[in-house]
């Protein structure tokens, strides 16, 4: 039974399945564990161990949800255009921070997948398919305290500035490269994380563009972490700051070297932007049920608010809201797994539009929940302060569109 009405009549039996099966792992684990995590005082009770987190973290795990990125070949899902798009909208429309936490945990481990070396793919990511206790890990370490908005600006002129250049280097030095810097407070799963994909410097004369990636297990001498980050949406989303220092790593965990660093950026972009798309799908799907079903039960002059005109009009408007961002970020996932190069200003403007509408979703919601709206075990409140963070999130709007207009004037 879809949790929606389903506009595709294409969806194979595998893709209705899985939409299902994440729908569960959503309604039975994630939506309460993260309502759960959301309310704790602190970002280090989210974390410690006994924490709920844990326990939902290893449920996904069992059924293999890290592993959505990983190609099959790898053993992973490898889930990608509708099927990845149905599997992040369902974990969105839980919680948004399961869907960007168990998403960008198969991060490091996907680089690694793309680089078709087999032995790097089993000594890496082979352990990782294994896992079915959230032993690893991943995180996506890009942007840094000097640099936020700075490491999205891709095809921009600052991006090429050799005076802009990333706090994170890495060194040759004989058979290792040698990784001095930090990374911001905001890397999501940062200070749970056991391995890093980085996105560092290999040339400052290039500016930003000389950058380059690597795999760093966590576990290296010189790594230390900063404190969980205490915010005010996305609370149950674990973030904080990685520090290098003299850190030493093999030659070949340097996944992409300076030649080819802007392309993969791209791609990595179009990826993220893609799926913030679809995940805030998913929030504001949530957001539209929730009102929808309360609108029915709520009595004010003397009949349920939902036979008030007004209402209705608010009620459809977020329906077509949601509808409108599913309609669009799946068309620019669906068309971006299938494109080379794949077009990052669908990406961008799925991104942008379906995390400005989420946040208006949530608004609306909020507001025909009246009051009730505005206290903390009404799950609108978290709800619309998570949606807040995404227009933050993964790139701040404003910057994302200067880099998708550069494509449209190109
Ligand atoms: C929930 C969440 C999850 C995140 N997850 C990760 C993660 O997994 N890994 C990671 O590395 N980072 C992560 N981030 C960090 C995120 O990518 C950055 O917060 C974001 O890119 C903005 O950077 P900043 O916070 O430093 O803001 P700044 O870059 O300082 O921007 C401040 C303001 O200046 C404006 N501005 C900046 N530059 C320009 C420009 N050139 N032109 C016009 N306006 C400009 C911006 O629009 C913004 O309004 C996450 C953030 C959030 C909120």
């Amino acid at each position: 039974m879809s949790p929606y009405k389903e506009l595709n009549l294409n969806l194979t039996p595998k893709q209705q399945a899985l939409k299902e099966g994440v729908h569960r792992l959503a309604k039975e684990v994630l939506r309460p564990t993260a309502v759960t995590l959301d309310r704790m005082s602190s970002p280090q009770e989210v974390i410690a161990a006994g924490s709920p987190l844990w326990s939902a973290l290893k449920a996904a795990y069992a059924q293999g949800f890290h592993t959505a990125l990983i190609p099959t070949e790898c053993g992973g899902l490898g889930l990608q255009g509708l099927s990845l798009h149905i599997a992040l909208e369902e974990l969105g429309w839980a919680s948004a921070e399961f869907a960007a936490s168990i998403a960008v945990s198969g991060f490091p481990f996907a680089a690694v997948a793309t680089t078709g070396n087999t032995d790097l793919i089993q000594e890496l990511v082979t352990p990782f398919v294994a896992d079915k206790e959230a032993r690893f890990v991943g995180c996506w370490a890009i942007t840094e305290p000097h640099h936020g908005s700075d490491q999205f600006m891709a095809g921009t002129p600052q991006f090429y500035d050799a005076k802009i250049s990333g706090q994170v280097s890495a060194r040759p030095d004989g058979n290792h490269y040698v990784i001095n810097g930090e990374k911001s407070a905001w890397v999501s799963n940062g200070t749970i994380a056991t391995h890093a994909v980085t996105y560092l410097t290999l040339d400052p004369s290039k500016g930003l563009a000389g950058g380059g990636v690597a795999f760093i297990p966590l576990d290296l001498p010189g790594v230390s972490k900063g404190k969980p980050l205490d915010k005010m949406g996305q609370r149950a989303l674990n973030q904080g700051s990685i520090m290098f220092k003299d850190v030493r790593i093999p030659k070949r965990y340097l996944l992409v070297d300076a030649s080819v660093y802007e392309p993969v950026l791209y791609r990595t972009l179009t990826l993220t932007n893609g799926a913030m798309g679809a995940i805030f799908t998913g929030v504001a799907r949530a957001a539209y049920e929730e009102a929808l079903i309360y609108s029915k039960t709520r009595i004010q002059g003397g009949k349920p608010i939902s036979e008030h005109q007004l209402v209705q009009k608010h009620l459809f408007d977020m329906f077509t809201k949601v509808e409108t961002c599913r309609a669009l970020s799946r068309a620019a996932m669906v068309y971006n797994a299938a494109a080379d190069p794949p077009a990052i200003e669908y990406a961008i403007a799925a991104k942008t539009y379906c995390t400005q509408a989420c946040l208006e979703v949530t608004d609306t919601a909020l507001q025909l929940f009246g009051g009730k709206g505005l206290t903390r075990d009404c799950l609108m409140e978290k709800l619309y302060r998570d949606a807040r963070a995404s227009l933050i999130e993964d790139g701040v709007n404003d910057v994302l569109a200067l880099v998708g207009a550069r494509r449209l004037l190109a």
